[in-house]
């Protein structure tokens, strides 16, 4: 028997000031774009925006649904936006935020996607390459993950299905 180990490392920037002016911008739209969410279930309204790889900017939100397993995350809404309008092409960098509409809420700590997304997450990275998270609220400190992937370790993707 043996033990094996996983671990990775990010970089917490106190506040966007600290982000370089590309991730600035990003973070900018995913905190503005947040507000277009449909979310009258929970009243998390979530956000992200996406750098691709032709410099073009995609933008996702949740989309809610009466019957809530139906509902969509904002990431994996960006995904398939990104996907459809530009199926070859891959993400450098992706921003998600949040705006928490509910009483006694400030937003100011980084959310992290969940774990279906982060399934998602891989798919796309395995697609096409490794693509940066920066994770966010409205205000507070920022998580930059150098990859998406590092979020699910022994994660379960195409080539095992082959084995
Ligand atoms: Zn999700």
């Amino acid at each position: 028997m043996m033990k094996e180990a996983y671990s990775f490392s990010f970089d917490v920037y106190e506040s966007e000031d600290e982000l370089n002016a590309t991730d600035a911008a990003l973070v900018k739209q995913a905190r503005a774009i947040s507000e277009q969410a449909y979310a009258p279930y929970s009243k998390f309204f979530v956000g992200a925006a996406a750098l691709m790889d032709n410099g073009s900017i995609i933008t996702g939100t949740n989309q809610e649904n009466a019957s809530y397993p139906v509902t969509l995350c904002a990431e994996r809404a960006l995904m398939a936006a990104a996907a459809s309008v530009y199926p070859n092409i891959g993400i450098k960098t992706m921003a998600i935020s949040y705006h928490n509409h509910n009483k006694n809420t400030n937003s100011n700590t980084p959310i992290s996607p969940c774990g279906m997304c982060r399934q998602s997450l891989v798919e796309f990275e395995t697609r096409h390459h490794v693509m940066r998270l920066i994770l966010t609220g409205l205000s507070g400190k920022i998580y930059v993950i150098p990859e998406a992937g590092q979020l699910l370790p022994l994660s379960f993707k195409g080539e095992n299905l082959r084995m």
